[in-house]
């Protein structure tokens, strides 16, 4: 079969073009020391939703933001001494820091999952940074194979991953990935290191530099996939609904109903356009969340494609919360 899978090897001119696709809104996949990286300008939610239509993601779990340097990273997330301490040693290199995210959020909120941290990582692979460096956005990237499938650590694995999608729309061949192991996650916000994902930075190299044994995440995973922390609104959510009541806020897919009675309104796509409406998700809700109303009444969203994983999030902010 003809290969239609646009790989290059890293030069100035590829970067020059990865810079352009980035810019204009595509996929571009990268290697790092740890594994390929399927990315997206993250302050773009249309592009970052591609990120999660191209892997099939069937949730929106947050994603890692690149950057080529330090100081880049704590302009996006507040530096802690804790952080300062762990990036003077790790990075750059496979270490991620989950920080609070800056006063001005330049980040999309589906980068996040609409949570206000943030996950950073300075990768140490010279020639990603260099990229990132021309790209001077975060990039979003999380490992870049089809969803439930191994992570991948050449650009061939990502070219037969993604043969029959239109997005990555250019592969950098950086050379097999040196570790093949993602990076460490460490929530660092407090004084004592959080481990959330075990990775080639290790805890015992974190209790040594730090004098903390990583704590384990407090908010344990209840079932696959449901983190605890992920975001919630306040407002109650009705899902499948045909019309707002009165007093209801309201989030619209395609065409509106009625909205005389509704307190607030937003539409995910009034095209009915599924990555236009994961792009729109969470910073929808946060506005009908603050607009008061007790309950959000939503929409019903296809169920296919990336109606899979805005389903999945709706459908979790609607299941009744344990009280805390
Ligand atoms: P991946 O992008 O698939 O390599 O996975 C990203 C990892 O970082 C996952 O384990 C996420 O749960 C974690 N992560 C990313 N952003 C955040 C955040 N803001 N808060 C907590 N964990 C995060
Ligand atoms: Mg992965």
């Amino acid at each position: 079969m003809e290969q239609m899978t646009n790989i290059k090897p890293l030069t100035p001119d590829s970067i020059d073009e990865a810079v352009q696709y980035w810019r204009d809104g595509h996929l571009v996949a990268f290697g790092t020391e740890t594994v390929y990286g399927l990315g997206a300008d993250a302050c773009q939610p249309l592009a970052v939703s591609k990120i999660f239509a191209t892997k099939n993601r069937p949730q929106f779990n947050p994603l890692i933001s690149h950057v080529a340097d330090p100081e880049t990273a704590f302009a996006l997330g507040n530096v802690t001494p804790l952080a300062q301490t762990l990036a003077d040693t790790f990075w750059p290199g496979a270490m991620t820091l989950v920080l609070n995210q800056c006063e001005d959020r330049t980040i999309a909120d589906l980068v996040t999952a609409g949570l206000d941290s943030v996950a950073l990582r300075v990768p140490e692979h010279t020639g990603a940074r260099q990229l990132l460096a021309a790209a001077a956005v975060p990039i979003a990237a999380p490992s870049a194979n089809p969803s439930g499938r191994l992570s991948p650590t050449t650009a061939d694995h990502v070219a037969m991953a993604f043969a029959d999608q239109d997005e990555p729309k250019l592969i950098l061949d950086m050379e097999a990935s040196a570790k093949g192991l993602e990076s460490t996650v460490i929530d660092a916000r407090g004084d004592i290191p959080v481990l959330l994902r075990p990775g080639s930075i290790t805890a015992e190299m974190i209790a040594e530099l730090t004098g903390h044994a990583p704590k384990a995440p407090e908010n344990r995973i209840l079932s696959p996939g449901q983190l605890a922390s992920h975001y919630a609104p306040n407002a109650r959510i009705r899902c499948h609904a045909d019309a707002p009541q009165t007093g209801e806020a309201w989030l619209g897919f395609g065409n509106d109903p009625d909205l005389s009675e509704a307190l607030e309104a937003c539409n995910l796509s009034p095209q009915a356009d599924l990555n236009e409406a994961a792009a729109n998700l969470f910073s929808m809700l946060r506005v009908l969340d603050q607009s008061g109303a007790a309950s959000i009444a939503v929409a019903a969203i296809p169920h296919h494609g990336l109606g899979v994983a805005i389903n999945d999030r709706l459908s979790r902010a609607a299941a009744p919360r344990p009280s805390s």
